[in-house]
């Protein structure tokens, strides 16, 4: 703690000079943060904060317009569940509850996601363990077990550290420890404030923990993007707000027309579990099915998840080659 109290990281969702935390903040970066790094969730942060600085003003918002606004984060069933989320808060008078119990109610907040919150907005004692403190503990105890089997002793091990006081505090150090002295390749132990009381130190192999089980392979998947243009504007249609990127602007991944398709190659994205390969086909004309005509000189605008700004790019640059120009 009294390192954390000097060393800790400048983050903007902290309160800073002993002020209290805003728990809408608090619970924002903490969704945010899910799958996700701290440099990435920066800009997304400020940029939420700016346009709904409190959960009043995110509850009121129009959904596609957040959708819109999370784009690239990915995950996107946590922005839906965002949303629901503050307009659950907004209309039981736009409080947070403090319990652990009663936020893990609410929709999106898991375990590790009610822990933080009540810790760290609410100075409840609970037990906050993400990936930065199963390194930190599986250090410190040198657990020989392989995750992800050993993550109920971590826990465990992690709740045996906790204070009464100053859960939160406790929590970010110990996130803040490993993000920045545990790290997971080299760590730097001549610095850390727990160096005498670490077995893994003491073992002089830091590195070897935390011990993973081998992984899969993961498996493939292959989807289609139609990239369908008609008067300088292109096709986008709303995905069901069920299953992958739902609730999201995309391109169609049925075809939208009875055209002629041109293979215009193919992107790779890896999501958790698969590997995608989306092959993209573009094509002229009217389409049968509704959706949304998107100037094609805007579509990096459109807000459209990775992986569908990255099959516009390429039916972008196939319609720029040299010889369809002259065509
Ligand atoms: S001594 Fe090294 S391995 Fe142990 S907690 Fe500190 S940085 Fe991590």
């Amino acid at each position: 703690m009294r390192w954390y109290a000097v060393d800790k990281r400048r983050l903007p969702w902290r309160a800073e000079n002993g002020e209290p935390a805003d728990p809408y903040r608090v619970w924002l970066s903490e969704i945010m943060l899910q799958q996700t790094t701290v440099a990435a969730v920066k800009p997304y942060f400020d940029a939420f904060t700016r346009k709904w600085p409190d959960v009043d003003a995110l509850a009121a918002a129009e959904e596609a317009e957040v959708m819109r606004a999370w784009a690239g984060l990915g995950y996107y069933a946590r922005a839906r569940n965002l949303i629901a989320c503050a307009r659950e808060i907004a209309a039981h008078g736009g409080a947070f509850p403090a319990e652990e119990a009663a936020l893990r109610r609410l929709p999106g907040i898991g375990g590790y996601t009610a822990a933080a919150v009540a810790a760290i907005a609410f100075g409840q004692r609970a037990v906050v363990v993400d990936g930065n403190v199963e390194r930190v503990v599986a250090r410190l105890f040198a657990v020989a077990q392989p995750l992800p089997g050993a993550k109920p002793r971590l826990r465990e091990l992690a709740d045996s550290l906790t204070p009464d006081q100053g859960a939160g505090d406790f929590a970010q150090a110990m996130m803040d420890l490993g993000a920045t002295i545990c790290t997971p390749r080299s760590p730097a132990c001549g610095r850390c404030p727990l160096a005498d009381h670490c077995a893994a130190w003491a073992e002089e192999r830091p590195e070897l923990y935390p011990v993973k089980a081998k992984k899969a392979a993961k498996p493939r998947r292959e989807w289609i993007a139609y990239w369908l243009e008609r008067d300088g504007r292109v096709l986008l249609v709303r995905r069901p707000n069920r299953g992958l990127l739902g609730g999201m602007l995309a391109l169609p991944t049925d075809p939208p027309a009875d055209v002629v398709w041109q293979e215009a190659g193919a992107v790779e994205h890896v999501f958790t579990h698969f590997v995608l390969t989306m092959r993209v086909m573009c094509g002229a004309g009217d389409a049968q099915a509704g959706g949304e005509w998107w100037p094609v000189t805007d579509v990096e605008q459109a807000g459209l998840p990775t992986v569908f700004a990255k099959a516009a790019r390429r039916a972008l640059a196939w319609r720029a080659e040299p010889r369809r120009q002259a065509a």
